[in-house]
């Protein structure tokens, strides 16, 4: 993807909201913002053979706000797109779905602590690569960790310091220096730290061991975000556990899909493996696609997903060594 970090402004409202507005005026959809769902009811019924199967049948969803409890009753599919957390709060509130293994399969699993840090530094740091790993530092505490140095991948941008391109020629009272985001995986082990403390692991420990000079720089501002139990957990034995993204399979629960970096996709499998958005997005294609090819009887041309590209050369050949 290709990717900008910004200073001002959040996922939610630089990326979701336009794109709900777009949905909602061009598409006449509705988008239920700030809701939380609740029980999704199954109930008997037949194919167009006669065949007996399942139909989920009504979802219940919350309003965070007014805390309403709101039923629709008229289902006619539903794409689980959730990670683990929620697939654990749906399906405990969902005792038809929890009867189904594929559901309380996936909802038993647990994600990984992960922690995101920016860092702006009064002064520019170059480094030898721009995307960087730390591996095996005492002071990770057990987590891994990444730092991009965001100056040298996006340009040092006004957006990088949370001012507008038409303030660019405005002088400036704070000296732009290098932009780094770090994040670090499985961190238990650093989630009880403060904002402060960690962001003194960064600067005083593991960037100046990564690139000394980062001794030199000073910390001009910092943001750290924590989210606890979020991200897609790869465990040994998980394999088997996550859900299909058929769901409980096209002859048991037809209109019900899943989406995400954690689905496993069977046939339509991708390359972009791993809790990476390309896999989220591509497997919300491959849901909607599935869920209209179960339920849908009119003609409908499905989304062309692109496969990855083939491996390059040397990467091919550091496998086969
Ligand atoms: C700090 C951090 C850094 C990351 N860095 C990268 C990166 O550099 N590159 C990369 O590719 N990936 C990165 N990832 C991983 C990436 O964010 C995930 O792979 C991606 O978000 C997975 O998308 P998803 O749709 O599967 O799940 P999510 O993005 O987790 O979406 C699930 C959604 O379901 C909603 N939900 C939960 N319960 C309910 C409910 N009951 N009712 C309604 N909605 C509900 C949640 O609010 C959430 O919005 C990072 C993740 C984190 C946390």
């Amino acid at each position: 993807f290709d990717v900008r970090w910004i200073k001002k402004g959040t996922v939610s409202d630089s990326l979701i909201a336009p794109l709900a507005t777009k949905l909602q005026e061009e598409y006449d959809l509705n988008v239920l913002g700030g809701c939380r769902v609740g029980e999704i009811k199954v109930e008997s019924g037949s194919d167009s053979n006669e065949k007996d199967i399942l139909k989920a049948s009504s979802i219940t969803y919350e309003d965070f706000k007014t805390k309403k409890s709101t039923t629709i009753s008229d289902i006619d599919g539903i794409i689980l797109a959730l990670g683990c957390k929620g697939m654990e709060g749906v399906i405990k509130s969902s005792p038809d779905l929890a009867r189904l293994p594929v559901f309380s399969r996936a909802a038993s699993l647990k994600g990984i602590d992960v922690i995101s840090c920016r860092i702006w530094f009064d002064k520019v740091v170059p480094t030898r690569t721009p995307a960087n790993v730390f591996s095996r530092f005492e002071e990770l505490r057990g987590a891994g960790g990444t730092f991009f140095m965001l100056d040298q991948l996006q340009g040092n941008t006004p957006e990088l310091w949370g001012e507008s391109s038409e303030s660019s020629d405005v002088d400036h009272v704070t000296p732009r220096g290098s932009v780094v985001a770090c994040d670090f995986y499985n961190a238990g082990g650093l989630m009880s730290l403060s904002d402060e403390d960690i962001i003194k692991v960064l600067t005083d420990e593991l960037l100046p061991s990564a690139v000394p000079k980062f001794a030199d720089a000073k910390v001009v501002d910092s943001w750290v975000g924590k989210y606890p139990g979020t991200v897609s957990w790869f465990s040994p034995g998980s394999y088997k556990l996550r859900p299909p993204l058929e769901g409980a399979g096209n002859g048991i629960l037809p209109n019900v899909k899943c989406a995400g970096d954690w689905v496993r996709m069977g046939e339509r499998e991708h390359g972009a493996k791993g809790l990476c958005q390309e896999r989220a997005y591509v497997s919300g294609f491959e849901a909607a696609n599935s869920l209209l090819r179960s339920t849908y009887k009119g003609p409908f041309s499905p989304h062309q997903v692109l496969q990855t590209r083939e491996d390059e050369p040397q990467f091919k050949i550091g496998v086969d060594i």
